[in-house]
């Protein structure tokens, strides 16, 4: 059989049984797409329905999450948890508040997570779960509230050994901790129940930074690898929550420029970067007064605002894409391609869709996928688990030195898997298929559930 055919047929069966899921669907063509020669080559694998029983999740929970708002008036929102697969550790993965949240979002996110999980080497499952809540525009009671009824359900389908939850878009300190709070309640137990805790209660030191440190330097181990680094590089980041702010940091801290942030309602350009000052600014807008990126141009009038866009036009050497799925499509890669981009390090998850992909292979630049670009955050999320179970506390330096270890051994493997020729590595094939073979080793060796 043609690589062509067993992806067309195997994509026709997925979609038949998960209609209505475009996500989920665009992250497992992604992904078979790029390791089918290797499974044709790999005949145990077909033999043993690898591809059916791993795009198939354990089980998906969905639950009613009833809250009050301020004004004593009733709300309702659906909560879930995805437990995709445990064939490596328990299930871990982000919760996601945000409107646009479904199971199809949620089964993509988990889909992916099960294959970073495996590339950070450590025994960790995929799982992801989260909300259709929008924390946006609500009081921290109403956080509260919401935060302590979704964890009223949730908790009966997780456990320090079973399934730990962390944070992602719209779940950051102030719910996980209110999350914490409500678990330690109904259970009188105080366990690593969750990552991205506070220091003072469990938490890891760069557990907040690990996300956009180690896209960054996921980064930077691209171009070494060909000779080069980040420094001397003018960045394009979009977003401006954890995952960007972090990325700006580490290209500062790497001798880089980063030169735009954005949010859901525009983009801000600033020519002569985002420095320390103007990033400690930002972090307080966001995560203090929960302001709008567009007032950065109110406090620096030499930067521009740009609503309703995309900072893909903006020229650079290197794009961090930081915010969410699908923010880049095949015309804005083809404009970073042509106005010289060399590099693009995905914070996001997916940010990219299937288009865009194919234009920068083509281009054969140096793309560095979700998978592994972005999987220091969940590493350092099992670094902060192993902590919590040791009942001891690494110091900053140690976390990011392992950190740094941790990203240098992912590209490492996606070099080994991904070599196409003396100069190129394909990154996406290479960290489909690290991740793939240990999960799926420990799948086969299981026996069949
Ligand atoms: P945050 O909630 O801290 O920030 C999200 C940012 O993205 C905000 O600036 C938000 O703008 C913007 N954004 C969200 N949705 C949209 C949209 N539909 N269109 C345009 N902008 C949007 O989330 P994180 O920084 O934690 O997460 C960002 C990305 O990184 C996500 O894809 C997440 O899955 C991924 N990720 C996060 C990890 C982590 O450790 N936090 C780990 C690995 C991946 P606005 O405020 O206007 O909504």
């Amino acid at each position: 059989m043609s690589p062509e055919t067993y992806v067309s047929n195997f994509m026709e069966g997925l979609r038949r049984r998960n209609p209505g899921q475009p996500e989920f669907h665009q992250a497992v063509e992604e992904f078979v797409g790029s390791i089918t020669p290797f499974l044709l080559d790999h005949k145990r694998y077909l033999d043993n329905y690898i591809m059916e029983r791993l795009t198939e999740p354990d089980r998906v929970v969905s639950f009613r999450v009833g809250w009050q708002d301020d004004n004593g008036a009733i709300r309702a929102n659906r909560g879930y948890r995805v437990q995709f697969n445990n064939a490596i550790g328990p299930y871990k993965g982000g919760l996601r508040f945000h409107p646009t949240v479904n199971a199809g979002v949620l089964k993509f996110l988990a889909f992916e997570q099960i294959f970073k999980n495996s590339l950070t080497t450590l025994p960790m499952g995929g799982g992801k779960g989260g909300s259709n809540f929008n924390p946006k525009g609500k009081s921290d009671a109403e956080v509260m509230r919401f935060c302590q009824s979704f964890m009223t359900q949730l908790a009966k389908y997780i456990g320090p050994n079973i399934d730990v939850p962390a944070g992602d878009i719209g779940v950051g300190a102030r719910e996980i901790s209110y999350l914490f709070g409500q678990y330690k309640r109904m259970k009188d137990e105080f366990t690593g129940i969750l990552t991205g805790k506070d220091i003072a209660f469990g938490g890891s030191l760069i557990r907040k930074e690990a996300t956009g440190y180690g896209c960054v330097y996921f980064v930077e181990n691209m171009l070494n690898h060909k000779g080069d680094s980040v420094k001397g590089k003018t960045c394009v980041v979009s977003g401006s929550g954890n995952v960007a702010q972090y990325t700006v940091e580490k290209v500062l801290h790497l001798g880089g420029k980063a030169i735009t942030l954005s949010d859901s309602g525009g983009y801000i350009h600033d020519p002569d970067g985002i420095d320390q000052e103007k990033l400690d600014w930002v972090k307080d807008l966001k995560t203090v007064r929960r302001g709008r990126i567009s007032e950065y141009v109110e406090q620096f009038p030499r930067a521009s605002y740009y609503a309703d866009q995309r900072p893909w036009s903006v020229p650079c050497d290197i794009a961090f894409p930081s915010a969410t799925q699908n923010e880049i499509n095949a015309s804005e890669a083809q404009t970073l391609i042509d106005n010289g981009c060399m590099a693009v390090g995905e914070g996001a998850n997916m940010p990219s869709d299937l288009d865009a992909i194919h234009i920068y292979q083509k281009a054969k630049i140096l793309y560095g996928p979700s998978k592994a670009a972005n999987a220091g955050g969940v590493a350092v999320s099992g670094l902060e688990m192993t902590q919590n179970s040791m009942r001891l506390h690494w110091n900053g330096e140690e976390l990011e030195e392992k950190l740094q270890d941790i990203m240098k051994k992912i590209h490492k493997q996606c070099v080994e898997y991904g070599k196409e020729s003396s100069d190129y590595i394909n990154y996406v094939q290479g960290a489909n298929i690290a991740g793939f073979v240990k999960v799926a080793n420990a799948t086969i060796a299981q026996g069949v559930m």
